[in-house]
């Protein structure tokens, strides 16, 4: 049989890419994914069973998934001007945003440092990719914003609000204004939106190229994967051409809608961990050597003496974080953690004493 060689096919640019980085986690206290720690109560555990148990999974799924989106319109409060997109998660989201715009002259357009799927799909979509920086306090300059897309032209410009990795929210008369010079598509990401309190959603009618995207992974459902994006009919119209068909299943559309039907239970919980937010910046000030950077998310990014050391002596205490060292100049020596149940915080707080400690 003749042997075919992966590299006589596979894109060069494919084969020059990394995959997206997932950590081993066993036995470890998990705080580098942005996970909602807590599991949803006992009572609802077992009305989703009984929906489950309900389900034609032997059918398609209803591709325009009626019911669900009905119920997120009302949950999210979705202005009338504008129609729902589901995804498998909004990174599926982000790849048909790029997907309906690119071609080899295309330029996708993001905030820099931000989520890396932006230029993951980007590079996968053969477009061009222009990260535009944040200050050195994470701030967005519009002017340069600005003056950057005149420049480039992008088709798409992604803001991502609060920004992950630094956590912060940038000012919203700054993205009004970039807003309203963007010459294509802006894309407000609000993954994060339930800890921050502040969401461009309502600005949709004011603003007819922009759309809101988001996503229940954040809020407690990360395994579920659904994301949604709100945008005017005529875009969403096109942006449907590209999704495949049946990308949310039977189980996902019937497991979210009995979720949104108690949605308080999420929001109970980000409640919760904004609480233990504040407690753990606290606790984090106090100690030297650390500079915890403010966050409107369930995580924190923080400036510790060698990202490295910091990274392998909470490893080795059982805490499992992100170091974030490398991936961008203003994120030198920095790692990301998760916000996590107050037990698993506690543990965290103490392998940082333990490991600042270490390091003398
Ligand atoms: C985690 C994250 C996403 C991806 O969310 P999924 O819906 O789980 O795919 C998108 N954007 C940002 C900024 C994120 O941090």
């Amino acid at each position: 049989m003749m042997s075919v060689d992966p590299t006589q096919v596979i894109r060069a640019d494919i084969r020059a890419m990394m995959a997206y980085p997932v950590q081993h986690a066993e036995g470890m206290v998990k705080l580098d994914a942005m996970e909602n720690p807590h599991r949803l109560p006992q009572w609802l555990r077992e009305e989703i069973a009984g929906v489950i148990q309900g389900a034609e999974i032997n059918r398609y799924p209803d591709p325009d998934a009626p019911e669900l989106k009905k119920s997120l319109r009302e949950v999210m409060k979705v202005p009338d001007c504008c129609d729902l997109i589901l995804g498998n998660g909004s990174d599926e989201i982000i790849a048909m945003l790029i997907n309906t715009v690119a071609g080899p002259e295309t330029v996708i357009m993001a905030i820099a440092p931000t989520f890396v799927m932006f230029k993951i799909s980007t590079v996968i979509a053969r477009a061009k990719y222009v990260g535009v920086s944040v200050e050195e306090d994470f701030s967005l300059n519009a002017d340069q914003v600005i003056a950057a897309m005149q420049e480039h032209r992008p088709a798409i410009l992604f803001i991502a609000y609060p920004n992950n990795p630094t956590g912060n929210l940038f000012d919203e008369h700054v993205i009004q204004r970039i807003i309203g010079h963007a010459p294509g598509m802006v894309v407000i990401d609000e993954a994060y939106h339930v800890f921050a309190g502040r969401s461009f959603m309502s600005r949709l009618p004011d603003f007819p190229h922009l759309v809101v995207m988001r996503t229940l992974s954040k809020l407690g459902l990360a395994g579920l994967r659904l994301g949604y994006a709100a945008a005017r009919p005529e875009w969403i119209h096109e942006i449907d051409k590209v999704r495949g068909p049946y990308n949310v299943g039977v189980l996902t559309q019937l497991v979210a809608q009995k979720i949104l039907d108690h949605h308080r239970v999420l929001e109970e919980q980000a409640q919760e961990i904004v609480a233990e937010r504040s407690r753990l910046e606290d606790a984090l000030h106090s100690m030297r050597g650390i500079k915890a950077f403010p966050s409107s998310a369930n995580f924190v990014l923080l400036r510790v003496p060698d990202a490295q050391k910091v990274y392998t002596g909470l490893k080795e205490r059982g805490v499992l974080v992100r170091s974030l060292h490398g991936a961008h100049p203003l994120l030198d020596r920095c790692l990301r953690f998760t916000v996590g149940t107050r037990e698993e915080n506690d543990l965290l707080l103490e392998a940082f004493g333990k490991t600042l400690a270490a390091l003398g």
